[in-house]
């Protein structure tokens, strides 16, 4: 005899085949010692012999059935169809891939007119009991007699209108007996048949409705999406309901094995007494926290947590539970991995590590790179409760508090008086850079994740919230409202970069740090990774955060940052205006002693380790006012004071901004461009360099400094500079008597560098992917029009699947990286390769630069420990492939 029918305690996990997946789930989970209410799955076998026979039951099914429900009864002490203690059951499809929404499911078979009567006893509650047995007429109807839910639904709606009432709760049980009548008269009609009363009837009319159910319209379409094949068969799940308000020792609940919020390795979570599931999720009685439950029902707790500590043992996670205790019997409904907070989901692997239910490779890839942004900035103090004015998009993560200004020359203004101002616009534009760079935060009313303001205040590590609609800002009023709230330039305000919610006045932060479980993490990930992780730094306190987070380097030092300082500005437009070498030379000279002090304090704070420093990249005129207000300036002073200095100086500043002017900047003179039409800068940075290598190693210290040419396209660019750069290090080795060493290498931008890079590694002794601007070449986009412009639209549209400057275009710019490394050590085999673009900090990108070989990634301070980790996961993953194939 075949054997179709399995009872739960009969199979296991590794049995989908037979038992679907569902089926092999609950015989697992009663494998392992769970109390999970008892029942019997009907096999896949039996669904094809099912339809073998012609879509008729063969008897050895029928009887296999009968004899796992005596089983059942037996074991349940509950029988179908006993109104003193009546079994129900529920009755479910089970395919061996999950099918969602195939096929309905049964709840509380084995109700009818007598066993109604029991329940309404059982649980003292007739109200209950009535209201039951009518939603299982409808669903018994709807999905086994085929009558559709709407002819119920509008006769409910009948009785509620007439009754006067507006909503279900107010039904009593007498009403539920009225509608009950009235929908045995609606299956009557539509069914052709009365609703059946018998129990076993009810129950082989579902199991052969879900056999049905194989070959509806619904899941055949399902199943050739999904290519699953149509001979699997589905099982069908008979298992027994249990009742969690059947009096005080009975109740409901759901909880976590260890905290989820800080993974603290207690049990946490809520439950109700004699109530039901949806009782705890409709909120209306206020559940009592899992402790308590300790000393209402100490067995149950007892049993509880010792299930707990074996599902944690069996899954090799932390568990979500749903329970529920009937007359003092602990029941598990259903266990899945929790989710967690970025904290907790460290500790939870940390600690699972060392109670040895996983190894440290398993731990490493539980953590996901992408929630730790939540713990590497400042952030608003978990016990606060919210109550937000307004929500946005949460375009970068971290909290900041400040006075709300309108413009960004008043950002600036506000923050050299040592004010701490939030920047609210409509959106940014490059032009409001310096005043993104002086707040603490920016907020926007229009934009996406990745307009202007979101991408740079990523790069800058502030908190930003971009597209927050419900703020009307008024520019020229100085304000903005909610509502009927209106705040002013100069009030208070707290963000949450990493929620998008806006606050009212100042809320109490927490200060970033990295947990004892943290650290432990990251070392582990540091024993796995391959690929080295850099920080982008342009100053000693930039540096200093990148060796607090566990940065290997500075992979790259953008020295134009360095320009950008108030007192300097002056003195870099002093050199860009002065019209001969020699009045350039001696504006130079002031930069010099101004730069070489900035890279003293870095190479002092990188302790020894590489630094990388690119010279002057951004066209000249980045660095000069803008055209337009300078020629209202101009006018304005040409009308009311024609014979002043100052228009004269204006008006020489406005000649040098027209003559600097570019139709493209972007393709335009920058780069190692000006290196090759200004030697003189680039001299005097690569002096600057020098002197304080100099200076530090006078000092005991040692220096491993890194000299990058940006933008090269042809090697005889890198082949000039390069000499350039030598010449200048032997005069400060020959000046200073100082023995030092250093790498010049290259910057690939540019897709002609990438396609020649076997030529241009003659000239370099690394280089650094400049992926930001190799994207834009790559793809002929300007960012700033780009992002402001189409891409947001493309993206959403799928014409892209993601903003290439967030995620690297693996296809297309990555074929360029890859081209580049190969080409580059076909020269040079041990070339040293990084990485410095934003996707330095991005762990699909950095799965991209492990897999072509390179030696680093370079990514801001603030993203150096999610590197860490995505480098480590990159190694086991690629190792885990490797077994594979
Ligand atoms: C780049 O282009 O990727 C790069 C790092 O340089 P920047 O962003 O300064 O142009
Ligand atoms: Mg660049």
């Amino acid at each position: 005899m075949n054997k179709f029918v399995y009872m739960f305690d009969e199979g296991n996990g590794s049995q989908k085949e037979l038992l679907g997946g569902k089926g092999a789930n609950l015989a697992e989970m009663t494998r392992i010692g769970l109390p999970v209410p008892f029942g019997f799955t009907i096999s896949t076998n039996a669904c094809n012999a099912y339809y073998d026979a012609g879509k008729t039951l063969p008897t050895e099914i029928e009887q296999q059935v009968l004899e796992s429900l005596t089983k059942l009864e037996e074991k349940t002490g509950k029988t179908l169809g006993n109104p003193a203690n009546p079994l129900l059951v529920s009755v479910r499809s089970g395919a061996v891939h999950s099918m969602p929404g195939m096929m309905d499911t049964v709840l509380n078979l084995g109700m009818n007119d007598e066993t109604v009567v029991g329940m309404a006893k059982l649980t003292n509650n007739e109200r209950f009991a009535y209201d039951s047995y009518r939603r299982f007429i409808q669903m018994f109807s709807d999905v086994v007699l085929k009558v559709d839910s709407f002819y119920f639904e509008q006769y409910l709606e009948e009785v509620r209108e007439e009754k006067g009432y507006s909503s279900d709760p107010e039904m009593n049980a007498g009403d539920w007996k009225e509608v009950i009548k009235g929908y045995k008269e609606i299956v009557k009609k539509h069914a052709d048949r009365t609703f059946p009363e018998d129990p076993k009837e009810q129950l082989f009319l579902s199991i052969r409705a879900v056999f049905d159910s194989w070959n509806n319209q619904r899941a055949i379409v399902y199943r050739k999406l999904h290519k699953i094949p149509g001979h699997l068969g589905t099982a069908v799940n008979i298992q027994s309901m249990v009742f969690g308000n059947m009096g005080n020792d009975s109740g409901t609940g759901v909880a976590f094995t260890r905290n989820p919020s800080t993974g603290e390795n207690k049990l946490y979570g809520e439950y109700l007494i004699n109530a039901q599931g949806e009782d705890v999720v409709a909120g209306i009685r206020t559940p009592q926290p899992i402790v308590t439950l300790q000393n209402e029902m100490p067995e149950v707790y007892e049993q509880f947590s010792r299930t707990c500590n074996l599902l944690e043992k069996h899954y090799q996670d932390m568990q979500d539970i749903e329970f529920t205790v009937e007359s003092g019997k602990l029941f598990i409904l259903q266990t899945r991995t929790g989710k967690r907070t970025a904290q907790a989901a460290i500790t939870i692997a940390v600690e699972l590590v060392n109670e040895n239910i996983i190894t440290k490779e398993e731990a490493l890839l539980r953590v996901d790179p992408d929630q730790l942004n939540q713990l590497l900035h400042r952030r608003i103090d978990d016990s606060y409760t919210r109550t937000p004015l307004a929500k946005g998009l949460p375009a970068s993560p971290g909290a900041a508090i400040g006075k709300v200004v309108f413009d960004a020359d008043d950002a600036e203004k506000f923050a050299k008086e040592e004010q701490k101002v939030i920047l609210v616009r409509p959106e940014t534009t490059p032009d409001d850079i310096h005043g993104i760079v002086a707040a603490e935060a920016t907020v926007t009313s229009r934009g996406g994740m990745t307009s202007h303001a979101a991408v740079v205040a990523r790069g800058m590590g502030k908190a930003c919230i971009c597209g927050c609609e419900s703020l009307k800002i008024d520019l020229a009023g100085k304000q903005f409202r909610v509502g009927d709230t209106v705040v002013n330039e100069g009030d208070i305000i707290t963000i949450d970069g990493s929620t998008g919610e806006i606050f009212i006045g100042e809320i109490p932060m927490i200060e970033p740090e990295l947990s004892e479980e943290f650290q432990i993490l990251l070392a582990w990930a540091d024993e796995v990774r391959k690929l080295g992780v850099r920080a982008n730094a342009d100053n000693p306190t930039d540096a200093k955060k990148a060796v607090e987070f566990g940065a290997g380097g500075i992979g790259l030092c953008r020295t134009e940052h360095m320009f950008m300082d108030a007192t300097r500005i002056p003195i870099v437009q002093e050199m860009i205006l002065a019209e001969t070498y020699e009045d350039r030379e001696i504006a130079l000279s002031k930069l010099l002693p101004m730069q070489q002090e900035d890279f003293e304090g870095i190479f002092e704070a990188m302790q020894g380790h590489p630094v990388t420093i690119r010279l002057l990249d951004p066209p000249l005129h980045e660095f000069l006012p803008d055209k337009d207000e300078l020629l209202v300036e101009v006018t304005k002073l040409q009308i009311t004071d024609p014979d002043s200095d100052e228009l004269q100086e204006k008006e020489q500043l406005l000649r040098k901004v027209r003559q600097l002017h570019e139709f493209n900047p972007m393709l335009g003179h920058r780069g190692c461009r000006l290196g090759m039409s200004y030697p003189e800068i680039y001299v005097m940075q690569a002096k600057a360099i020098f002197y304080a290598i100099a200076k530090v190693k006078e000092k005991g210290m040692t220096v491993k400094p890194e000299i990058m040419i940006p933008l090269v396209g042809h090697v005889n660019e890198l082949k000039q500079m390069r000499q350039l750069v030598i010449n200048a290090g032997e005069r400060v080795k020959e000046e200073t008597g100082v023995e030092f060493d250093y790498l010049i290498g290259t910057m690939i931008e540019v897709p002609r560098a990438a396609l020649t890079a076997d030529q241009i590694a003659e000239e370099a002794d690394f280089f650094s992917f400049g992926t930001n601007d190799l994207t834009q070449t790559t793809f002929g986009y300007s960012r700033d029009d780009a992002e402001g412009k189409f891409l947001q639209s493309y993206i959403e549209h799928k014409v892209l699947p993601e903003n290439p400057f967030a995620s690297l275009d693996q296809q297309g710019v990555g074929k360029l990286v890859k081209a580049g490394v190969q080409l580059g050590r076909a020269t040079k085999p041990n070339l040293k390769t990084g990485i410095c673009g934003e996707h330095g900090g991005e762990k699909s990108s950095i799965q991209f630069c492990h897999d072509v070989g390179l030696d680093y990634v370079s990514c801001s301070p603030y993203r150096v420990p999610l590197a860490r980790l995505a480098a480590a996961q990159a190694t086991i993953k690629s190792e885990q492939k490797q077994l594979v194939n």
